[in-house]
């Protein structure tokens, strides 16, 4: 049984369809890579299964659970962690604040977060703001982890940051795929560095699947077609 499984969901915002039947798989332990072009579905896609927006028709299952028959409140409780565009950090609150607000029972704790990102450590008592892009960034994903999840899912967490605070992160990415087994679904648009760690690929186009399969079978032709610029 997949993690997460969508089976021909749409969505809408209004009257305006936005998906139309996506199918995407995340398997125990498994990195997968949602991609596709700005616009094509990508944040509407983790928005659905994070039920911040209703799934109309089509099949949307985690960890045998129903979402679509889940009321929120509960759904938010399974274990999805997401890590949202643009980080949405508590400005005000210390990074450590930051962190115990979103602390549910589990493997991760301050001490892991901080392993995983000794700067937060360092920052502790600092409030948000005064922390740098890419520092913000690891509280983000350092707040996701908090909440103990069985999926994180990252919307462009290496956007707009320093190409050096980007490897950063995406090593921290690395080591927990490699050291924790984490499920993640991510979204990003360096397809290098997602060749390097994602397992599958689900490409979008116009809010339609239109590939999906193993990341060492996207090819050049598949990428020029539906990621080129
Ligand atoms: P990006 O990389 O730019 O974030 P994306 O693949 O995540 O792109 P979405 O944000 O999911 O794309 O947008 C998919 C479609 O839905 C787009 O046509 C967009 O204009 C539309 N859309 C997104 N948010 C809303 C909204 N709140 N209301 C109406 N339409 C929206």
């Amino acid at each position: 049984m997949s993690l997460l499984s969508l089976t021909n969901v749409s969505a809408f915002y209004g009257a305006s369809q936005a998906l139309f039947k996506v199918s995407l798989r995340v398997e125990q332990g498994a990195v997968v890579a949602l991609m596709g072009r700005n616009g094509m579905g990508k944040t509407t896609t983790i928005k659905t299964i994070l039920r911040m927006l209703p799934a109309a028709g089509g099949e949307l299952m985690f960890d045998g659970e129903d979402l679509r028959r889940l009321p929120s409140h509960k759904a938010a409780r399974l274990g999805l962690g997401l890590v949202p565009e643009g980080r949405r950090c508590f400005p005000n609150l210390s990074v450590e604040e930051n962190l115990t607000a979103a602390a549910r029972p589990g493997h991760w704790d301050l001490k892991r977060v901080a392993q995983l990102f000794p700067v937060l450590e360092e920052r502790r008592a600092q409030s948000a703001a005064s922390l740098s892009g890419g520092e913000q960034q690891m509280l983000a994903i350092g707040r996701a982890l908090m909440t103990n999840p069985r999926l994180l899912i990252l919307d462009e967490a290496t956007e707009g940051l320093a190409p050096i605070v980007r490897q950063e992160i995406w090593a921290a990415i690395a080591t927990l795929k490699r050291e924790t087994g984490l499920a993640i679904l991510v979204v990003d648009k360096s397809l290098r560095e997602l060749r390097q760690i994602a397992d599958e690929a689900v490409v979008l186009q116009r809010g339609e699947t239109v590939w999906h399969g193993a990341m060492g079978a996207l090819t050049p032709d598949i990428t020029d077609r539906y990621l080129g610029v």
